[in-house]
């Protein structure tokens, strides 16, 4: 593929964390621009917490297209932006900032990327077990609610009260019908089978965390149908432990790579004006990094 051209009318845009190092953004939206053509540039911006106001403020005044908004400042940086979608206020995160005319506007596109993932492997989720309830539980969450009628609903948590704080958000702000179930993680054994959808929406798993006794010995991966869609947030390692387990007992699986990719979709377009498309070249691109030492 040829780079494009950076000129002195590339639009410009960014991903504010920190730390920012890990991000896969940079190259998933060069391998866009490349592949479109488009006087553009998409970089890491390291932003401290105490930061997080004046690097907002720079967006303004460097002109910027606009910004992603990832680890730890994703509800931190609402106060700071003009104008906010009704997603993104109902979730209390932002991961998208649009610059309208000087005019900064926040959305949350992590649940819609997460859904869009998950409906493209032909599912049709009505039996879910949402484990972890920490933000990106709650975009996930609102999404799952938003697109698909579901019959049974449990969130596991390793602190019940948050699980239990999610569980009241949900049935508050989208009027469901059915309790939702909580769990404590030690519980999920019980309940290990009968689901549809199974989604790890916490940081077990991720490479380096040293989670050994993750997951538990006593999930009986035999016990879920062949079709049920285990889905694993975390994608650095490609194949979690958990996913590692679903492919041992031949269950439908997938890691958050496409959830990435997706939530950057509707930020791409938003900036340089093209609907990008998912590639194989391009997961191999990102594959690459990630399988890299
Ligand atoms: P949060 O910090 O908001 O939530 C973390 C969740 O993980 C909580 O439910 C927390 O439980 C649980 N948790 C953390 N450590 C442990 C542990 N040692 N044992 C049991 N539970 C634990 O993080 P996010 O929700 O923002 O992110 C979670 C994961 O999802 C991260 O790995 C992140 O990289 C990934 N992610 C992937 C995306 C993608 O596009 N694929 C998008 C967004 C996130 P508790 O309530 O008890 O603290």
């Amino acid at each position: 593929m040829t780079k494009a051209l950076i000129t002195g009318k590339a639009r410009v845009a960014g991903v504010i964390g920190w730390p920012i190092h890990h991000s896969l953004s940079p190259l998933l939206h060069r391998h866009w621009l490349d592949e479109y053509g488009i006087d553009g540039a998409y970089v890491p911006l390291a932003v401290a917490p105490e930061n997080l106001q004046a690097a907002i403020e720079g967006l303004r005044a460097l002109n910027f297209v606009g910004a992603n908004v990832t680890i730890p400042h994703k509800t931190a940086v609402m106060p700071f932006l003009d104008d906010l979608s009704d997603k993104a206020k109902q979730i209390d995160a932002v991961n998208l900032i649009v610059n309208r005319d000087g005019k900064l506007w926040g959305d949350n596109t992590d649940g819609d990327g997460f859904i869009t993932d998950v409906l493209s492997t032909g599912i049709t989720p009505k039996h879910v077990l949402l484990i972890g309830a920490g933000g990106s539980a709650k975009g996930v969450l609102h999404a799952l609610l938003s697109h698909c009628d579901l019959q049974h609903l449990s969130i596991a948590n390793r602190t019940v009260p948050n699980a239990q704080a999610l569980a009241k958000w949900a049935e508050g702000l989208f009027h469901m019908k059915q309790e939702v179930e909580v769990l404590e993680l030690t519980q999920i054994a019980d309940v290990f089978s009968d689901f549809d959808l199974i989604i790890n929406t916490t940081s077990l798993g991720l490479s380096g965390a040293g989670d050994m006794s993750w997951p538990p010995d006593n999930w009986d991966f035999s016990r879920l149908k062949p079709d049920t869609l285990v889905y694993d947030l975390v994608y650095n390692p490609l194949e979690t432990p958990l996913l590692r387990c679903a492919r041992e007992a031949g269950i439908l699986r997938r890691n958050g790579l496409g959830m990435l990719i997706e939530q950057a979709r509707p930020a791409f377009a938003a900036w340089f004006g093209v609907v990008p498309q998912t590639s194989p070249d391009l997961v191999y691109d990102l594959e690459k990094v990630l399988l890299s030492p």
